[in-house]
Protein backbone atom coordinates (compact mmCIF):
# COMPACT_ATOMS: atom_id res chain seq x y z
CA UNK A 1 0.00 0.00 0.00
CA UNK A 2 1.09 3.64 -1.20
CA UNK A 3 1.99 5.75 1.94
CA UNK A 4 -0.24 8.64 1.46
CA UNK A 5 1.43 11.29 3.70
CA UNK A 6 1.85 14.48 1.90
CA UNK A 7 5.03 14.99 0.25
CA UNK A 8 8.47 13.60 -2.34
CA UNK A 9 7.40 10.27 -1.32
CA UNK A 10 4.01 10.62 -2.34
CA UNK A 11 2.56 8.42 -4.96
CA UNK A 12 -1.03 8.97 -5.30
CA UNK A 13 -1.55 12.60 -5.80
CA UNK A 14 -1.60 14.33 -9.15
CA UNK A 15 -2.10 17.96 -10.11
CA UNK A 16 -4.01 17.83 -13.34
CA UNK A 17 -5.38 19.22 -16.70
CA UNK A 18 -8.37 17.93 -18.23
CA UNK A 19 -9.82 18.53 -21.94
CA UNK A 20 -12.48 16.38 -23.71
CA UNK A 21 -14.05 17.00 -27.55
CA UNK A 22 -17.38 15.79 -29.15
CA UNK A 23 -18.26 15.84 -32.38
CA UNK A 24 -15.43 16.88 -34.56
CA UNK A 25 -13.29 15.26 -36.91
CA UNK A 26 -10.26 16.77 -35.60
CA UNK A 27 -10.81 15.92 -31.89
CA UNK A 28 -7.48 14.65 -31.23
CA UNK A 29 -5.68 17.89 -32.64
CA UNK A 30 -7.93 19.74 -30.70
CA UNK A 31 -7.50 17.73 -27.78
CA UNK A 32 -3.44 18.38 -28.03
CA UNK A 33 -4.22 22.38 -28.46
CA UNK A 34 -6.45 22.22 -25.32
CA UNK A 35 -3.80 20.16 -23.71
CA UNK A 36 -0.58 22.76 -24.38
CA UNK A 37 -2.95 25.80 -22.88
CA UNK A 38 -3.54 23.19 -19.84
CA UNK A 39 0.56 22.50 -19.66
CA UNK A 40 1.29 24.42 -16.24
CA UNK A 41 -1.36 22.10 -14.79
CA UNK A 42 1.20 19.01 -15.09
CA UNK A 43 4.42 18.57 -17.03
CA UNK A 44 5.12 14.73 -16.52
CA UNK A 45 3.11 13.01 -18.73
CA UNK A 46 0.37 13.23 -21.06
CA UNK A 47 -2.36 10.91 -23.23
CA UNK A 48 -5.42 11.61 -25.40
CA UNK A 49 -7.80 8.58 -26.09
CA UNK A 50 -10.21 8.80 -29.00
CA UNK A 51 -13.40 7.26 -30.18
CA UNK A 52 -13.80 6.61 -33.90
CA UNK A 53 -17.18 4.82 -33.23
CA UNK A 54 -15.64 1.69 -32.88
CA UNK A 55 -12.88 1.61 -31.48
CA UNK A 56 -10.42 3.31 -28.56
CA UNK A 57 -7.47 4.88 -29.87
CA UNK A 58 -4.76 5.96 -27.22
CA UNK A 59 -1.60 7.64 -26.60
CA UNK A 60 0.06 8.27 -23.66
CA UNK A 61 3.31 9.14 -22.61
CA UNK A 62 5.82 10.82 -20.12
CA UNK A 63 6.98 14.02 -20.74
CA UNK A 64 5.30 17.72 -22.24
CA UNK A 65 2.51 17.69 -24.72
CA UNK A 66 4.81 19.30 -27.08
CA UNK A 67 6.68 16.64 -27.58
CA UNK A 68 4.08 13.81 -27.69
CA UNK A 69 1.47 15.11 -29.65
CA UNK A 70 2.98 18.13 -31.70
CA UNK A 71 3.39 16.10 -34.77
CA UNK A 72 1.08 14.92 -37.52
CA UNK A 73 1.77 11.07 -36.98
CA UNK A 74 0.73 11.18 -33.63
CA UNK A 75 -2.78 12.79 -34.25
CA UNK A 76 -3.50 10.63 -37.45
CA UNK A 77 -3.35 7.42 -34.62
CA UNK A 78 -6.06 8.89 -32.67
CA UNK A 79 -8.86 9.36 -35.36
CA UNK A 80 -12.37 10.24 -33.91
CA UNK A 81 -14.93 12.38 -33.57
CA UNK A 82 -14.60 12.26 -29.48
CA UNK A 83 -11.32 12.96 -27.47
CA UNK A 84 -10.49 13.44 -24.18
CA UNK A 85 -6.88 14.70 -22.78
CA UNK A 86 -4.79 14.79 -19.65
CA UNK A 87 -2.15 16.60 -18.06
CA UNK A 88 -0.41 15.13 -15.06
CA UNK A 89 1.96 16.18 -12.89
CA UNK A 90 2.55 13.49 -9.75
CA UNK A 91 5.57 14.48 -7.16
CA UNK A 92 7.93 11.94 -8.08
CA UNK A 93 8.85 8.07 -7.99
CA UNK A 94 6.09 6.86 -9.53
CA UNK A 95 5.55 8.66 -12.53
CA UNK A 96 5.55 5.73 -14.75
CA UNK A 97 3.57 4.88 -17.69
CA UNK A 98 0.64 2.24 -16.27
CA UNK A 99 0.08 5.61 -13.94
CA UNK A 100 -0.62 8.18 -16.64
CA UNK A 101 -4.50 9.39 -17.88
CA UNK A 102 -6.51 8.66 -19.82
CA UNK A 103 -7.13 5.37 -17.82
CA UNK A 104 -9.00 3.09 -20.10
CA UNK A 105 -11.25 -0.13 -19.01
CA UNK A 106 -13.38 -2.19 -21.11
CA UNK A 107 -16.64 -2.71 -18.93
CA UNK A 108 -19.05 -4.83 -19.37
CA UNK A 109 -21.07 -1.68 -21.03
CA UNK A 110 -18.49 -1.41 -23.16
CA UNK A 111 -15.07 0.84 -23.46
CA UNK A 112 -14.69 3.75 -20.71
CA UNK A 113 -11.77 6.27 -20.75
CA UNK A 114 -11.10 8.58 -18.10
CA UNK A 115 -9.08 11.41 -17.22
CA UNK A 116 -9.28 13.16 -13.70
CA UNK A 117 -7.92 16.46 -11.85
CA UNK A 118 -8.28 16.10 -8.16
CA UNK A 119 -7.71 13.75 -5.22
CA UNK A 120 -9.18 11.22 -3.61
CA UNK A 121 -9.22 11.12 0.05
CA UNK A 122 -10.96 7.68 0.91
CA UNK A 123 -8.84 5.63 -2.45
CA UNK A 124 -6.96 3.55 -0.35
CA UNK A 125 -9.53 2.33 1.76
CA UNK A 126 -12.15 2.03 -1.19
CA UNK A 127 -8.83 0.13 -2.83
CA UNK A 128 -8.11 -2.29 0.01
CA UNK A 129 -11.97 -3.43 -0.28
CA UNK A 130 -11.97 -4.06 -3.64
CA UNK A 131 -8.74 -5.97 -3.72
CA UNK A 132 -9.91 -7.96 -0.90
CA UNK A 133 -13.22 -8.85 -3.06
CA UNK A 134 -10.97 -9.59 -6.06
CA UNK A 135 -9.99 -6.51 -7.94
CA UNK A 136 -7.28 -6.28 -10.06
CA UNK A 137 -5.53 -3.28 -9.61
CA UNK A 138 -3.05 -1.88 -12.48
CA UNK A 139 -1.97 1.45 -11.42
CA UNK A 140 -1.27 3.35 -8.51
CA UNK A 141 -3.18 6.26 -9.09
CA UNK A 142 -6.38 7.07 -7.14
CA UNK A 143 -8.47 7.66 -10.24
CA UNK A 144 -8.48 4.14 -11.23
CA UNK A 145 -10.68 3.58 -7.74
CA UNK A 146 -13.63 4.82 -10.40
CA UNK A 147 -13.09 1.99 -12.44
CA UNK A 148 -13.41 -0.47 -10.48
CA UNK A 149 -16.41 0.66 -8.63
CA UNK A 150 -17.75 1.10 -11.90
CA UNK A 151 -16.74 -2.17 -12.75
CA UNK A 152 -19.29 -3.87 -10.05
CA UNK A 153 -21.84 -1.87 -10.35
CA UNK A 154 -25.07 -3.53 -11.47
CA UNK A 155 -26.08 -0.47 -13.46
CA UNK A 156 -26.69 -0.62 -17.22
CA UNK A 157 -25.27 2.81 -19.02
CA UNK A 158 -21.57 3.82 -18.13
CA UNK A 159 -23.12 6.93 -16.40
CA UNK A 160 -25.42 5.24 -13.95
CA UNK A 161 -22.08 3.22 -13.02
CA UNK A 162 -20.70 6.45 -13.27
CA UNK A 163 -23.13 7.85 -10.78
CA UNK A 164 -22.72 4.95 -8.77
CA UNK A 165 -18.97 5.13 -8.46
CA UNK A 166 -19.50 8.59 -7.49
CA UNK A 167 -21.67 8.09 -4.48
CA UNK A 168 -18.77 5.99 -2.60
CA UNK A 169 -15.96 8.10 -3.02
CA UNK A 170 -14.62 11.15 -1.23
CA UNK A 171 -12.45 13.89 -2.64
CA UNK A 172 -12.20 16.85 -4.93
CA UNK A 173 -12.33 15.61 -8.58
CA UNK A 174 -13.69 17.20 -12.41
CA UNK A 175 -13.66 14.30 -14.32
CA UNK A 176 -13.81 14.06 -18.26
CA UNK A 177 -14.99 10.60 -19.73
CA UNK A 178 -15.43 8.90 -23.29
CA UNK A 179 -17.44 6.20 -23.60
CA UNK A 180 -19.14 4.59 -26.97
CA UNK A 181 -20.53 7.94 -28.48
CA UNK A 182 -20.98 9.64 -25.50
CA UNK A 183 -18.31 12.37 -23.64
CA UNK A 184 -19.20 13.07 -20.00
CA UNK A 185 -18.07 15.40 -17.83
CA UNK A 186 -18.52 15.91 -13.52
CA UNK A 187 -17.47 18.15 -10.93
CA UNK A 188 -17.23 16.96 -7.41
CA UNK A 189 -20.04 18.25 -5.20
CA UNK A 190 -18.76 20.89 -3.49
CA UNK A 191 -16.87 21.96 -7.11
CA UNK A 192 -13.76 22.55 -5.75
CA UNK A 193 -11.48 21.51 -8.87
CA UNK A 194 -12.84 23.64 -12.24
CA UNK A 195 -14.30 22.31 -15.03
CA UNK A 196 -15.87 24.74 -17.59
CA UNK A 197 -17.96 23.92 -20.77
CA UNK A 198 -17.70 25.63 -24.66
CA UNK A 199 -18.06 24.79 -28.60
CA UNK A 200 -16.08 25.46 -31.50
CA UNK A 201 -18.92 24.82 -34.56
CA UNK A 202 -20.71 22.21 -33.82
CA UNK A 203 -18.40 20.57 -31.42
CA UNK A 204 -18.58 20.71 -27.20
CA UNK A 205 -15.22 20.97 -25.30
CA UNK A 206 -15.08 20.18 -21.72
CA UNK A 207 -11.82 21.67 -19.98
CA UNK A 208 -10.25 22.99 -16.57
CA UNK A 209 -9.34 25.91 -18.14
CA UNK A 210 -11.02 28.64 -20.12
CA UNK A 211 -7.45 29.57 -21.70
CA UNK A 212 -7.75 26.28 -23.39
CA UNK A 213 -10.94 27.70 -25.20
CA UNK A 214 -8.98 30.50 -26.68
CA UNK A 215 -6.62 28.45 -27.98
CA UNK A 216 -8.80 26.52 -30.95
CA UNK A 217 -11.39 29.41 -30.99
CA UNK A 218 -14.03 28.01 -29.05
CA UNK A 219 -16.71 29.64 -27.18
CA UNK A 220 -17.29 29.82 -23.21
CA UNK A 221 -20.49 28.27 -22.58
CA UNK A 222 -20.74 27.77 -18.89
CA UNK A 223 -18.92 26.01 -15.56
CA UNK A 224 -19.91 23.01 -14.82
CA UNK A 225 -21.87 22.98 -11.30
CA UNK A 226 -20.44 21.68 -8.50
CA UNK A 227 -22.14 18.07 -8.12
CA UNK A 228 -23.29 18.39 -11.63
CA UNK A 229 -22.99 15.43 -14.25
CA UNK A 230 -23.02 16.51 -18.00
CA UNK A 231 -23.68 13.96 -20.52
CA UNK A 232 -23.17 15.16 -24.44
CA UNK A 233 -24.35 12.77 -27.27
CA UNK A 234 -24.97 13.39 -30.85
CA UNK A 235 -28.66 14.61 -29.01
CA UNK A 236 -27.06 17.51 -27.03
CA UNK A 237 -26.18 18.04 -23.78
CA UNK A 238 -28.14 16.42 -20.86
CA UNK A 239 -27.09 17.43 -17.47
CA UNK A 240 -28.28 15.87 -14.42
CA UNK A 241 -27.73 16.10 -10.74
CA UNK A 242 -26.05 12.80 -9.26
CA UNK A 243 -25.57 15.26 -5.95
CA UNK A 244 -27.76 17.99 -4.78
CA UNK A 245 -27.41 21.36 -5.42
CA UNK A 246 -24.99 22.67 -2.46
CA UNK A 247 -25.52 25.60 -0.50
CA UNK A 248 -21.69 26.30 -0.35
CA UNK A 249 -19.62 24.89 -2.61
CA UNK A 250 -16.08 25.91 -1.89
CA UNK A 251 -14.18 26.36 -4.87
CA UNK A 252 -10.38 26.03 -4.55
CA UNK A 253 -9.24 29.89 -3.44
CA UNK A 254 -5.44 28.81 -4.73
CA UNK A 255 -6.36 28.29 -8.07
CA UNK A 256 -6.94 32.04 -7.99
CA UNK A 257 -3.92 32.27 -6.07
CA UNK A 258 -1.21 30.43 -8.03
CA UNK A 259 -2.04 27.43 -9.89
CA UNK A 260 -5.03 28.90 -12.85
CA UNK A 261 -3.41 30.56 -15.95
CA UNK A 262 -4.14 34.22 -15.60
CA UNK A 263 -5.69 34.77 -18.73
CA UNK A 264 -8.48 32.28 -17.50
CA UNK A 265 -11.87 32.52 -16.26
CA UNK A 266 -13.21 30.56 -13.47
CA UNK A 267 -16.56 31.20 -11.54
CA UNK A 268 -17.03 34.08 -14.32
CA UNK A 269 -14.10 35.97 -12.88
CA UNK A 270 -10.53 36.78 -14.67
CA UNK A 271 -7.89 34.95 -12.86
CA UNK A 272 -5.61 38.07 -13.63
CA UNK A 273 -8.02 40.03 -12.42
CA UNK A 274 -8.25 38.58 -8.81
CA UNK A 275 -5.12 38.55 -9.00
CA UNK A 276 -4.25 42.09 -9.21
CA UNK A 277 -6.88 43.20 -7.06
CA UNK A 278 -4.90 40.87 -4.36
CA UNK A 279 -1.84 43.09 -5.08
CA UNK A 280 -3.88 45.63 -4.57
CA UNK A 281 -5.48 44.50 -0.71
CA UNK A 282 -1.72 43.90 -0.17
CA UNK A 283 -0.40 47.34 -0.50
CA UNK A 284 -3.21 48.98 1.53
CA UNK A 285 -2.53 46.41 4.46
CA UNK A 286 0.95 46.21 4.14
CA UNK A 287 2.56 49.50 2.76
CA UNK A 288 6.15 50.05 2.12
CA UNK A 289 6.50 53.93 1.55
CA UNK A 290 10.28 53.45 1.62
CA UNK A 291 10.31 51.24 -1.74
CA UNK A 292 11.89 52.59 -5.08
CA UNK A 293 10.54 49.78 -6.83
CA UNK A 294 7.97 47.02 -7.19
CA UNK A 295 9.36 43.97 -8.44
CA UNK A 296 7.63 40.86 -8.56
CA UNK A 297 9.25 37.15 -8.48
CA UNK A 298 8.26 36.06 -12.32
CA UNK A 299 5.90 34.70 -13.26
CA UNK A 300 3.60 33.51 -10.74
CA UNK A 301 4.10 37.28 -8.79
CA UNK A 302 3.35 39.59 -11.75
CA UNK A 303 0.25 40.32 -11.91
CA UNK A 304 -0.18 40.54 -7.95
CA UNK A 305 2.83 42.85 -8.15
CA UNK A 306 1.04 45.19 -10.96
CA UNK A 307 -1.66 45.65 -8.11
CA UNK A 308 0.92 46.19 -5.57
CA UNK A 309 1.92 48.84 -7.53
CA UNK A 310 -1.05 50.63 -8.86
CA UNK A 311 -2.17 51.03 -5.60
CA UNK A 312 1.09 52.22 -3.74
CA UNK A 313 2.18 54.29 -6.41
CA UNK A 314 5.54 53.00 -6.54
CA UNK A 315 7.24 52.06 -9.94
CA UNK A 316 6.84 48.52 -11.42
CA UNK A 317 10.15 47.20 -13.17
CA UNK A 318 11.03 43.63 -14.00
CA UNK A 319 13.84 43.82 -11.19
CA UNK A 320 14.10 39.84 -12.03
CA UNK A 321 14.35 38.06 -15.30
CA UNK A 322 13.15 35.02 -15.86
CA UNK A 323 14.37 32.34 -18.19
CA UNK A 324 11.68 30.92 -19.88
CA UNK A 325 13.06 27.65 -21.09
CA UNK A 326 13.04 25.92 -17.61
CA UNK A 327 10.27 24.72 -15.99
CA UNK A 328 8.23 25.30 -12.49
CA UNK A 329 11.76 24.74 -9.65
CA UNK A 330 8.91 23.20 -8.02
CA UNK A 331 8.20 20.19 -10.07
CA UNK A 332 12.50 19.37 -9.73
CA UNK A 333 12.17 15.95 -7.70
CA UNK A 334 14.90 16.16 -5.33
CA UNK A 335 15.93 19.03 -2.88
CA UNK A 336 19.50 19.32 -4.43
CA UNK A 337 17.97 20.19 -8.22
CA UNK A 338 15.10 22.07 -6.61
CA UNK A 339 18.42 24.65 -5.32
CA UNK A 340 19.83 24.58 -8.80
CA UNK A 341 16.57 25.09 -10.63
CA UNK A 342 16.19 28.60 -8.85
CA UNK A 343 19.55 29.36 -10.22
CA UNK A 344 18.94 28.29 -13.37
CA UNK A 345 15.46 30.24 -13.66
CA UNK A 346 16.18 33.72 -12.30
CA UNK A 347 18.53 36.57 -12.44
CA UNK A 348 18.67 39.61 -11.08
CA UNK A 349 18.34 42.62 -13.58
CA UNK A 350 21.05 44.77 -11.74
CA UNK A 351 20.86 47.57 -13.63
CA UNK A 352 17.46 48.72 -11.58
CA UNK A 353 18.54 47.00 -8.66
CA UNK A 354 21.74 48.50 -7.51
CA UNK A 355 20.95 51.06 -4.43
CA UNK A 356 17.65 51.02 -4.87
CA UNK A 357 15.05 49.63 -2.33
CA UNK A 358 12.95 46.63 -3.16
CA UNK A 359 9.12 45.33 -2.56
CA UNK A 360 9.30 42.02 -3.94
CA UNK A 361 6.00 40.40 -4.28
CA UNK A 362 5.62 36.67 -4.78
CA UNK A 363 2.40 34.34 -4.85
CA UNK A 364 2.92 32.22 -1.97
CA UNK A 365 6.13 30.67 0.40
CA UNK A 366 6.36 27.06 0.31
CA UNK A 367 9.09 25.62 1.79
CA UNK A 368 11.09 28.99 1.08
CA UNK A 369 13.66 27.99 -0.83
CA UNK A 370 12.63 30.50 -3.59
CA UNK A 371 11.90 33.56 -1.17
CA UNK A 372 15.92 32.59 0.32
CA UNK A 373 17.59 32.15 -2.91
CA UNK A 374 15.87 35.74 -4.48
CA UNK A 375 16.29 37.61 -1.24
CA UNK A 376 19.98 36.77 -1.28
CA UNK A 377 19.76 37.51 -5.63
CA UNK A 378 18.52 40.95 -4.96
CA UNK A 379 21.50 41.86 -2.28
CA UNK A 380 24.08 40.50 -4.33
CA UNK A 381 23.15 42.70 -7.17
CA UNK A 382 23.47 45.72 -4.48
CA UNK A 383 19.29 46.33 -3.47
CA UNK A 384 19.85 48.29 -0.22
CA UNK A 385 16.66 47.27 1.39
CA UNK A 386 14.37 44.14 0.66
CA UNK A 387 11.14 43.62 1.94
CA UNK A 388 8.65 40.95 0.65
CA UNK A 389 5.17 40.90 0.34
CA UNK A 390 3.33 37.33 -0.08
CA UNK A 391 -0.21 37.22 -1.90
CA UNK A 392 -1.43 34.47 0.08
CA UNK A 393 -2.05 33.48 3.52
CA UNK A 394 0.80 31.76 5.02
CA UNK A 395 0.95 28.09 3.42
CA UNK A 396 0.72 26.09 6.61
CA UNK A 397 -1.43 23.02 6.11
CA UNK A 398 -1.39 20.15 2.93
CA UNK A 399 -3.53 19.85 0.38
CA UNK A 400 -5.31 16.79 -0.23
CA UNK A 401 -7.92 17.78 -2.79
CA UNK A 402 -5.18 17.98 -5.78
CA UNK A 403 -2.66 20.83 -5.45
CA UNK A 404 1.06 19.25 -4.92
CA UNK A 405 2.11 20.23 -1.46
CA UNK A 406 4.34 18.96 0.26
CA UNK A 407 3.93 17.30 4.00
CA UNK A 408 2.73 19.83 6.25
CA UNK A 409 5.73 19.47 8.18
CA UNK A 410 7.88 20.60 5.59
CA UNK A 411 5.76 23.51 4.71
CA UNK A 412 7.86 26.88 6.08
CA UNK A 413 4.69 28.67 7.72
CA UNK A 414 3.78 25.32 9.58
CA UNK A 415 7.00 25.39 11.54
CA UNK A 416 7.77 28.85 11.57
CA UNK A 417 5.89 32.09 12.47
CA UNK A 418 5.95 35.51 10.09
CA UNK A 419 8.52 37.36 11.90
CA UNK A 420 11.00 34.03 12.24
CA UNK A 421 10.43 33.22 8.05
CA UNK A 422 11.28 37.22 7.70
CA UNK A 423 14.87 36.43 9.03
CA UNK A 424 14.96 32.62 7.53
CA UNK A 425 14.57 34.37 3.94
CA UNK A 426 17.02 37.64 5.07
CA UNK A 427 14.24 39.96 4.00
CA UNK A 428 14.23 43.41 5.97
CA UNK A 429 10.61 42.86 6.61
CA UNK A 430 7.98 40.58 5.22
CA UNK A 431 3.74 40.75 5.26
CA UNK A 432 1.54 38.17 3.84
CA UNK A 433 -2.12 39.24 2.76
CA UNK A 434 -4.70 38.41 5.45
CA UNK A 435 -7.60 35.99 4.68
CA UNK A 436 -10.01 38.48 5.23
CA UNK A 437 -7.85 40.79 2.40
CA UNK A 438 -7.74 37.55 0.37
CA UNK A 439 -11.30 37.44 0.03
CA UNK A 440 -12.44 41.00 -0.77
CA UNK A 441 -9.56 40.30 -3.44
CA UNK A 442 -12.23 37.66 -4.61
CA UNK A 443 -14.84 39.58 -4.65
CA UNK A 444 -16.44 38.84 -0.54
CA UNK A 445 -16.73 41.08 2.02
CA UNK A 446 -14.94 38.52 4.08
CA UNK A 447 -14.60 35.02 4.64
CA UNK A 448 -17.55 33.53 6.54
CA UNK A 449 -15.47 31.57 9.00
CA UNK A 450 -18.83 29.42 9.60
CA UNK A 451 -19.10 28.07 6.23
CA UNK A 452 -16.54 29.20 4.25
CA UNK A 453 -16.93 30.85 0.70
CA UNK A 454 -13.59 28.73 -0.84
CA UNK A 455 -11.95 25.93 0.13
CA UNK A 456 -8.91 27.76 1.75
CA UNK A 457 -7.40 24.32 3.80
CA UNK A 458 -3.84 25.16 2.95
CA UNK A 459 -4.34 27.96 4.88
CA UNK A 460 -6.37 27.00 7.76
CA UNK A 461 -6.43 23.53 7.69
CA UNK A 462 -10.04 23.28 7.54
CA UNK A 463 -11.12 20.36 5.35
CA UNK A 464 -14.21 20.67 3.62
CA UNK A 465 -14.28 17.07 2.63
CA UNK A 466 -13.48 13.86 5.48
CA UNK A 467 -9.57 12.38 5.16
CA UNK A 468 -10.84 9.02 4.92
CA UNK A 469 -7.82 7.40 4.49
CA UNK A 470 -5.61 9.30 7.21
CA UNK A 471 -8.62 8.70 10.03
CA UNK A 472 -8.48 5.39 9.18
CA UNK A 473 -4.81 5.61 10.26
CA UNK A 474 -3.69 2.77 7.15
CA UNK A 475 -1.44 5.73 5.35
CA UNK A 476 1.29 6.03 7.99
CA UNK A 477 0.33 9.45 7.86
CA UNK A 478 1.85 11.48 11.12
CA UNK A 479 -0.60 11.01 14.62
CA UNK A 480 0.13 14.26 15.56
CA UNK A 481 -0.64 16.16 12.00
CA UNK A 482 -3.72 14.04 11.85
CA UNK A 483 -4.68 15.11 15.20
CA UNK A 484 -4.40 18.85 14.38
CA UNK A 485 -6.59 17.98 11.06
CA UNK A 486 -9.12 16.30 12.98
CA UNK A 487 -9.83 18.90 15.91
CA UNK A 488 -9.62 21.90 13.12
CA UNK A 489 -12.40 20.09 10.93
CA UNK A 490 -14.69 19.70 14.53
CA UNK A 491 -14.32 23.58 15.48
P1 LIG B 1 9.20 27.47 -2.28
O1 LIG B 1 10.46 27.81 -2.98
O2 LIG B 1 9.15 26.02 -1.89
O3 LIG B 1 8.85 28.39 -1.15
O4 LIG B 1 8.04 27.61 -3.35
C1 LIG B 1 7.50 28.87 -3.61
C2 LIG B 1 7.29 29.04 -5.08
O5 LIG B 1 6.64 27.91 -5.63
C3 LIG B 1 6.43 30.26 -5.32
O6 LIG B 1 7.19 31.16 -6.08
C4 LIG B 1 5.23 29.74 -6.07
O7 LIG B 1 5.08 30.47 -7.27
C5 LIG B 1 5.51 28.29 -6.38
N1 LIG B 1 4.43 27.39 -5.97
C6 LIG B 1 3.56 27.53 -4.98
N2 LIG B 1 2.72 26.46 -4.91
C7 LIG B 1 3.09 25.62 -5.89
C8 LIG B 1 2.61 24.37 -6.37
N3 LIG B 1 1.60 23.75 -5.78
N4 LIG B 1 3.22 23.81 -7.43
C9 LIG B 1 4.26 24.42 -8.01
N5 LIG B 1 4.75 25.60 -7.62
C10 LIG B 1 4.19 26.21 -6.57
Amino acid sequence: MEQMERGADDKFHDECGVFGVFGSPDSSALTALGLHALQHRGQEACGIVAFDGTHFNSRRALGLVDSTFSHASAIAQLPGHAAIGHNRYATTGDTNVRNIQPLFADLACGGFALAHNGNLTNAHTLRQALVEKGSLFQATTDTEVFLHLMAVSRKAAPCDRLVDALHQVQGAYSLVALADNMLIGVRDPLGIRPLSLGKVGEAVILTSETCALDIIGAEFIRDIEPGEMVVITEEGIASSRPFEKPRNPRFCIFEYIYFARPDSFMENRSVYEMRKNIGAELAREAPCPSADLVVPVPDSGVPASIGYAQTSGIPFELGIIRNHYVGRTFIEPTDHIRHLGVKLKHNANSAYIKGKNVVLVDDSIVRGTTSRKIVDMMRSAGAKEVHMRIAAPPTKYSCFYGIDTPKTTDLLAHNYGVDEICKLTGADSLSYISMDGLYRAVGEIRRNNDIPQYCDACFTGEYPVPLTDFENNRTGANVTDLRERQERRSR
